[in-house]
């Protein structure tokens, strides 16, 4: 593949044209796929062809788009899932045996902290964790059965920085395979193979669609990592669709301009909160004021679409606060294009403990908002009124 940049390969990382010359990628829904005879069967079975043969396994939508996130993140191969939780449970699935351990940044999206917590201890596998500020913990918490060391920067809600290049040589120094959930930067911002991830997960459904229409999830990394989860995933089904794979190649088109206007929006609408008088912090990674801004700086292109900050006076201002919206989509989505806020504690970390809540840093009055891409001085306008 010709290596132009990066909204180039986004756009012309295109399937091959067929005999009617489309300009645009067709869609292709076709649950399944013919044989020329008797030996092209055998052999596409016997997976001598690199070919397409049950959309299960395969499709030239869904490759179109594994390709252009592989360019995007620098990696070798990968795998579209139905949801961004099927990329991450088939992707632990995939690689862990009875006994295994994993090594986990606390603050995780709610169900992966679900999985870890709810689930895999039916299999015998065990999570612990370590918190934003203790990452020189994280070597002594290395056990001999540590075999996956799992990162997500920023992080969900609360959009603090995890040094990856840190993470990844430790990874490699202890022989643990560095899995990186990059949803809430996108392939765009942020490339964490470049830090040492030996495999990067998205929920495709986030910034990647961007418009709130699809569910799509993927992982993307080392060739023989991205084989072995492969193999589990043809037999368990959890492919993506075609006609999402579609929707999302089509997506990845217009990523790089969606992301600049919405780190833009962001970056002005936390700029806006600092210092306002009902609002006790605000957090966004491309503010001075955040503690690990020149990580962010090393790390990312720009800040993301997600500000986090805390209304004053506790659940009651903060119900008030969700109230008063009035353009904004009160909703759990993020990375959408209308303008999202979200009151975690009540709704995406519901399910955790309030003292597990603490520990990840989030309150009773913190706020997240996925900017979208409004016009900036609207969405100001409308979070600055629901303040009062
Ligand atoms: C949304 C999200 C997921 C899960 O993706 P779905 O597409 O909703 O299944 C995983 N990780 C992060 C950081 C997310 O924001």
């Amino acid at each position: 593949m010709k290596d132009n940049r990066f909204e180039t390969n986004a756009i012309r990382d295109q399937l091959e044209r067929t005999q009617y010359l489309e300009h645009s990628a067709p869609m292709f829904l076709t649950s399944s796929y013919v044989f020329e005879d008797a030996e092209d069967m055998r052999a596409s079975f016997a997976e001598e062809k690199d070919r397409n043969v049950y959309s299960r396994y395969s499709n030239p939508n869904t490759s179109e788009f594994i390709t252009k996130v592989c360019h995007m993140e620098g990696a070798e191969a990968g795998f579209a899932f139905a949801s961004g939780m099927a990329a991450v449970f088939s992707t632990f699935a995939a690689l862990l045996e009875s006994g295994d351990h994993i090594l986990s940044v606390r603050s995780v999206f709610g169900s992966t902290h679900s999985l870890y917590t709810n689930f895999f201890p039916k299999w015998n596998i065990e999570t612990s964790f370590f918190g934003i500020d203790e990452l020189e913990k994280v070597e002594q918490s290395i056990r001999s059965n540590t075999k996956i060391l799992y990162a997500e920067s920023p992080t969900n809600p609360g959009v603090d920085i995890l040094d990856l290049e840190y993470l990844g040589k430790l990874a490699k120094k202890h022989d643990l395979i560095f899995v990186v959930d990059n949803c809430f930067a996108s392939p765009y911002l942020q490339q964490p193979i470049k830090f040492g991830a030996d495999l990067v997960i998205h929920s495709g459904t986030k910034l990647m669609d961007g418009q709130g229409r699809v569910l799509a999830g993927i992982t993307v990394g080392q060739a023989d990592l991205v084989d072995k989860i492969y193999r589990f995933s043809r037999i368990t089904g959890p492919a993506l669709s075609p006609f999402n794979a579609w929707v999302l190649s089509k997506s990845l088109e217009t990523l790089a301009v969606r992301v600049d206007r919405h780190c833009e929006n962001a970056l002005k609408l936390a700029e806006f909160l600092e210092g306002h008088r009902k609002v006790n912090w605000v957090k966004y990674p491309f503010l001075k004021s955040h503690p690990q801004y020149e990580l962010a700086q090393k790390q990312m292109k720009a800040g993301g679409c997600v500000v986090a900050f805390e209304v004053k006076g506790g659940l009651e201002s903060g119900r008030k606060f969700f109230d008063s919206i009035r353009l904004l989509s009160l909703s759990a989505n993020l990375g959408d294009a209308r303008s999202i806020v979200t009151h975690p504690a009540s709704t995406t970390h519901s399910k955790l403990t309030p003292e597990e809540r603490k520990a990840v840093g989030i309150s009773e009055g913190m706020v997240r908002v996925s900017v979208g891409l409004e016009h900036s001085a609207d969405i100001i306008d409308d979070i600055g009124q629901a303040l009062g």
